[in-house]
């Protein structure tokens, strides 16, 4: 049986979510930042972990954007295969929902129409979006603003084969260590390791909208993901790129089938904020 939805819904929706992932921390990235603030082991990391929160809190208290790179609106939407949308096209609903969200939450307009004639579309559209057809009669939708800080910093290593794991684990380490302060730490670094070029990017990036405090189904991904977590917090940069033992709050892997010639890795970073909110219809 096909279930309707109006389109209407899915801009609402997204109106009221990039609102909410733009003012309130998500509550995984609140319980880190708390644990990091009991582990840090320096005192100026420990002391700019709690003004990260402080910040946080007056955020949501004074409804004042959590950071004023209000970022890119990055959508994940995962359609059910019985769901029918109607009144109008998805594509425009997904956009017009990000102009609401935007204009109307008086939220920075920081997309530019043309990447190299660079006019601001002052309304923070396009929006960037990845669509999934699944089973069922839901529709799924993560809305992940993305700030530059850290996008800028974001990696796509095509490695050999042979390199193998130790090749995933320098390709990782490597990127953060490049990123150092200028990615906003403590981070949250999304791995996509396997598929093609563009495949290891996109897995990522949608690393980064998984809970932090979880971990990969698959058990030697969960010991890469702990290991790779222990060595880029023993790297020192710290939070705020000042030095302490927390560099990242979580490392998140996603992995998927390859070539029998490649091994592509994409390191998508993200910073202390990490916005994601996920509803479903
Ligand atoms: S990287 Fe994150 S915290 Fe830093 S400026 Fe960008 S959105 Fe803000």
């Amino acid at each position: 049986m096909v279930r309707s939805i109006n389109i209407e819904e899915i801009t609402k929706n997204i109106r009221e979510m990039c609102i909410e992932a733009n003012h309130y921390l998500s509550s995984d990235m609140d319980a880190a930042m708390k644990q990091a603030e009991q582990t840090e082991k320096a005192p100026l990391g420990k002391q700019i972990l709690g003004q990260l929160q402080e910040n946080l809190k007056i955020a949501a208290e004074d409804m004042i954007p959590i950071c004023q790179d209000t970022g890119m609106a990055v959508i994940f939407l995962e359609i059910g295969q019985d769901v029918h949308l109607e009144g109008g096209l998805l594509e425009d609903a997904v956009n017009e929902g990000v102009r609401q969200g935007y204009t109307k939450g008086f939220l920075r307009k920081s997309v530019v129409n043309d990447p190299l004639i660079r006019e601001n579309t002052k309304d923070n559209t396009p929006a960037i979006i990845h669509t999934k057809i699944t089973a069922g009669d839901k529709v799924k939708i993560k809305v992940a603003p993305k700030g530059f800080g850290s996008e800028n910093m974001s990696r796509v290593f095509m490695l050999k084969p042979a390199e193998g794991i130790e090749g995933v684990k320098n390709a990782v380490l490597t990127a953060v260590k490049d990123a150092g302060p200028n990615a906003c730490p403590p981070m949250v670094v999304g791995v996509g390791i396997g598929g093609t070029f563009e495949k290891c990017a996109l897995m990522a990036k949608e690393a980064l909208t998984r809970e932090v405090g979880t971990h990969s189904d698959v058990p030697y991904v969960k010991e890469l993901e702990e290991e790779l977590l222990k060595k880029i917090n023993g790297l020192g940069i710290g939070p705020g790129g000042l030095g302490g033992t927390t560099t990242a709050l979580a490392v998140n892997i996603n992995t998927y089938a390859t070539h029998i010639a490649g091994l592509p890795v994409g390191v998508n970073i993200c910073c202390h904020v990490n916005r994601h909110v996920v509803r479903e219809l």
